[in-house]
């Protein structure tokens, strides 16, 4: 089998990212984390079908722009790398992308209520939580972006956002690397935890303005390697 092209720094994060997700309760058993090349921009990288908790590095497979694997590698891959690989096309200063089932983000993508930043860490959504809907692209559906048409729409619906809701599913987030992808996957999950407490609470929520999530935003990129420290050291063990 051909050898992926990233660097082993890059395939550790992807492996990290894959183990901390599952302890953080974001992903379970479904779910999945990619990086694009830092070799091969056009190539992206991620495990063989499997549960996070359980990749290792030579879980790891090098995936084409169309979301396909490299000749010779047969392994079987997720159904819904697409999602991947599409969102990569599409958006050249992705570095990474989580596709999670996170439950308290379901609701939002079921209701029409909007998830928004309702504090500091969850800055990153003031540009908005766009919802897709498979049914609108695709009626007979079993809800799974299996293809790449599929795919295509779901990046249409992320836009210039860093988050896709979608209905009756999930969410997708992206980053400009492993840890804010996974920082984005935690705190979208608490976020939307904490909205639904505040909407049991007397209104009207006083959600961020697009000013402070903008600068809450950047301020959060800035201390992002004291948290990916911890959730590493908590899902891996010293190393
Ligand atoms: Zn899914």
């Amino acid at each position: 089998m051909k050898k992926i092209s990233i660097s082993k720094a890059l395939a550790d994060d992807i492996v990290a990212a894959s183990r901390i997700l599952a302890q953080q309760g974001v992903l379970d058993a479904y779910g999945h984390v990619s990086a694009r090349s830092d070799r091969e921009p056009g190539r992206f990288v991620m495990s063989r079908s499997l549960a996070p908790a359980l990749v290792t590095g030579k879980d790891l497979m090098e995936l084409d722009a169309d979301s396909e694997p490299l000749p010779g590698d047969k392994r079987k891959g997720f159904l819904e790398r697409y999602i991947h690989g599409e969102i990569y096309r599409a958006r050249p200063e992705v570095m990474a992308v989580v596709h999670s089932h996170s439950p308290s983000s379901i609701p939002f993508g079921a209701t029409r209520a909007k998830l928004r930043p309702i504090y500091h860490m969850g800055a990153f959504l003031w540009s908005g939580t766009p919802v897709f809907d498979i049914r609108k692209v695709k009626a007979e559906n079993d809800l799974l972006v299996r293809d790449r048409p599929l795919g295509a729409a779901l990046a249409k619906s992320l836009g210039g956002c860093t988050c896709v809701l979608m209905r009756g599913h999930g969410m997708t987030v992206v980053g400009d690397g492993v840890p804010e992808a996974v920082y984005r996957a935690i705190y979208t999950e608490m976020n939307a935890r904490l909205q639904i407490q505040a909407t049991q609470l007397e209104g009207p929520i006083e959600f961020l303005s697009d000013e402070e999530g903008r600068r809450s935003t950047a301020a959060n990129r800035g201390t992002l390697e004291r948290p990916w420290e911890l959730w590493k050291k908590q899902a891996l063990g010293r190393r």
